[in-house]
């Protein structure tokens, strides 16, 4: 629950990276020609922990060079965005089963799975909190991010606050244990006059970014005000439950509102923008992913059509429908609502499915690196397709 120890990170990938490697091959059912049966070999070149990385892509170098295979250098958060092509069933592409894992036949080449581009992400994880645009494979523009805490901390940091237990073996973490602890609150609305919806509509229209840092310290502030009012000097069971509830209704409401002013944002650009894509571990939680059905249901995004040969009716009810109206009478901007496409919980959190499938994406369209790249340990998405990294 306190986080990772980064020297023990690399001992650790030290230790039992060859038997995995070892393991995948065994299972990945390669018949006899075994691993020489794998075409390109991806690796996470970064973000991330130095060593950690360091570790990975060495052994990724050696396979590839070994082997004589392309060698994809993959970032992690690209492959974050990109699991929802691989997991989107779609007629002519590969079917996904129910639990995450891929099957069928490889993706038709030439194909472009959906989504298509652009899309919009929503990253919410351990260690960000990014609102990007994806115009395609390797080109991101990011809207938002956050300026202090990600919010995967923040749910790891106000569960340990709240004393929830950490259920072991259930994945996701202390932020899953949150999520399941405030199902059981009773009262859900109890604390949300004390607890803030940061950098809300109301105060900064325009303020793109995320903060989670005054959210928490108001969960702490609470805690504190009720223990110092209670006998006991603990704050009980059905109050802890709460606030947890108060909290993840501000916290996921502060993504709304800036999805939320993102489309509206993109469409005022006039970029087509068909779905919001959420990754990343807190995209395992089912508040997060009902509320973002809501508004992007809700939001209305348009394609102009022709609408002459229509019946005043119809023109009547597309209005009733319609974001704005431009152009000539007879064409109107017909609404349609904007998809939310979350992958399986399974592949929201980190895996090696979606290396491999990002690495698939770029060796497709030839983005192919030599055996000599190194880590990039701090790596603005940003950054990708200008063909830089940062020193
Ligand atoms: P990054 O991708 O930024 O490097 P990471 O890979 O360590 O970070 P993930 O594994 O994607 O992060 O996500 C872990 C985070 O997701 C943890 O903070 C965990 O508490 C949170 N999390 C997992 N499940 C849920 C859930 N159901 N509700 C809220 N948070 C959750
Ligand atoms: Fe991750």
């Amino acid at each position: 629950m306190g986080g990772i120890v980064p020297k023990l990170a690399h001992h650790a990938h030290m230790r039992n990276l060859p038997s995995v490697v070892q393991e995948a091959i065994q299972s990945a059912g390669l018949g006899e020609q075994g691993i020489q049966a794998v075409d390109i070999i991806a690796v996470t070149r970064g973000p991330g922990l130095a060593h950690s990385l360091g570790v990975g892509l060495n052994a990724a170098k050696t396979l590839a060079a070994a082997l004589n295979k392309p060698l994809i250098g993959v970032h992690h958060m690209e492959a974050h965005a990109l699991t929802a092509r691989l997991t989107t069933c779609d007629p002519d592409h590969r079917p996904v089963d129910p639990d995450g894992s891929a099957s069928g036949s490889s993706l038709p080449i030439g194909s472009d799975p959906y989504p298509s581009f652009p899309f919009l992400t929503l990253l919410v994880s351990g260690g960000h909190t990014l609102l990007l645009v994806a115009h395609s494979v390797d080109r991101y523009t990011t809207l938002a991010t956050t300026v202090d805490d990600s919010i995967g901390e923040a749910f790891d940091k106000t569960a340990r606050e709240l004393d929830i237990p950490w259920l072991s073996g259930r994945a996701g973490g202390p932020g899953a244990s949150l999520e399941e602890f405030a199902k059981n609150s009773v009262n859900p609305g109890r604390y949300l006059d004390r607890l803030p919806i940061p950098l809300s509509l109301r105060s900064s229209k325009s303020e793109m970014k995320f903060s989670f840092a005054g959210l928490k310290s108001a969960v702490t502030r609470i805690v504190n005000q009720e223990k110092a009012a209670s006998p006991s000097g603990e704050i009980d069971e059905s109050k802890r439950q709460d606030l947890a509830a108060g909290f993840q209704h501000c916290a996921v409401t502060h993504l709304c509102q800036k999805v939320e002013q993102a489309l509206v944002d993109c469409h005022e650009q006039g970029l087509d923008i068909s779905s919001l894509v959420i990754s990343g571990g807190v995209g395992r939680n089912a508040t997060l992913r009902s509320r973002m059905d809501e508004i992007c249901s809700r939001f209305k995004y348009g394609d102009a059509i022709a609408t002459d040969k229509m019946s005043s009716k119809e023109k009547k009810r597309l209005k009733r429908a319609l974001l704005n109206v431009t152009g000539p009478k007879e064409t109107v901007k017909v609404a349609r609502s904007v998809r939310v496409i979350c992958p399986p919980p399974k592949l929201c959190t980190d895996n090696a499915v979606m290396i491999a499938w990002t690495g698939l994406e770029r060796y497709q369209r030839g983005l192919v690196d030599p055996y000599d790249i190194d880590i990039v340990p701090k790596w603005p998405l940003d950054m990708l397709g200008t063909g830089a990294v940062p020193e």
